[in-house]
């Protein structure tokens, strides 16, 4: 009689970034240490927890991701702060105060919302310590079929599924941990994290150019009229506020790029860097789309208040 396989799993070990993860071929997935299920030993694994997990609130205790996270919060109320009271206020035109400051604030107010919602959702961790013999025995495996242990968080993990050593846990669909967002970028939080991207990048562009708009307008008038503060404190505010809306322009319009790229090719970062091969169905661009930011495509797709459905797509396959 034949049992069903079960891998111990070693080829996904995933740090911080795409950089830490190790390289392995097709080749090196056969030479994983193979067991029989009747080997399996469930006391080495820690039971799994009594409480459901999504009674808790999703958050990650790693210091540098608070800070970074922080930081970023900083960054955003420190832009509203000069566009709001250095550029915004002095102006003459009230029409032009008022729908740039509504516009602005508006998408900063969504930045924050999604950076909040992408820190705070559970980006699709597999439960811990699910290893037992029970377990695998309710997935009816037939024999000779294959199913991954991650041997860090003692769980079976799912096809596609990348153990992260930040949030001590398998995440489905992990697509990278981002200090940023103090998080794992996964399955259930993606929709958060490119709205979190996509508004940054928009009002790094809206303060670049009310900059270039105040600058000019204090050259043309007198620097004393133009702004509240100092001439030299006034320039210097806005340099600081045009360097940060740069970089985060950049910074964020790449990072959009890259993962809308990513989900339209439905191969997350740890796979396309990986190479990893294609196991799972193709799907066209637009039905991968809706996989991540929910069916049908509506304005709640620019919502980070929205929780995508997934739909039937979330069905996972634990078989190799
Ligand atoms: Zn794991
Ligand atoms: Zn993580």
């Amino acid at each position: 009689m034949r049992f069903p396989v079960l891998k111990l799993e070693k080829r996904s070990v995933c740090g911080r970034s795409h950089g830490c993860c190790r390289m392995r071929s097709p080749a090196h997935r056969t030479r994983d240490i193979e067991r029989q299920a009747g080997y399996l030993k469930p006391e080495h694994c820690a039971p799994p927890p009594l409480r459901n997990s999504s009674d808790t609130m999703w958050f990650i205790r790693d210091g540098c991701g608070i800070v970074c996270g922080v930081i970023t919060w900083l960054l955003i109320f420190y832009a509203e702060f000069v566009v709001g009271f250095v550029m915004l206020l002095p102006a003459k035109n009230i029409l032009y105060s008022l729908f740039n400051g509504a516009l602005f604030s508006s998408l900063a107010f969504l930045a924050l919302a999604s950076h909040a919602k992408a820190m705070c959702t559970d980006p699709g961790a597999v439960p811990k310590g699910n290893a037992t013999k029970e377990f695998i025995e309710s997935l009816q495996l037939k024999p000779g079929q294959v199913v991954y242990k991650c041997p860090k968080c003692c769980s079976i993990k799912p096809d596609r599924a990348h153990h992260c050593s930040v949030c001590k846990r398998c995440i489905k669909k992990m697509d990278h941990h981002c200090p940023w967002v103090n998080n794992c970028v996964g399955e259930s939080n993606q929709k958060y994290f490119v709205l979190f991207t996509m508004y940054i990048s928009l009002i790094s562009l809206h303060a670049l150019i009310l900059v270039a708009f105040h600058f000019v307008l204090c050259f043309e008038d007198d620097w004393t009229k133009c702004s509240n503060f100092s001439p030299p404190a006034t320039v210097i505010l806005l340099i600081l506020l045009c360097f940060e809306a740069l970089l985060f322009l950049i910074f964020t319009a790449v990072m959009f790029g890259t993962q809308v790229h990513s989900i339209c090719s439905d191969e997350t970062g740890i796979e396309q860097l990986k190479k990893e091969e294609r196991r799972w169905a193709k799907k066209s661009r637009w039905m991968n789309l809706k996989v991540v930011f929910g069916h049908p495509f509506s304005v709640a797709w620019l919502s980070p208040f929205s929780k995508p459905d997934h739909g039937k797509a979330d069905m996972y396959q634990y078989i190799v």
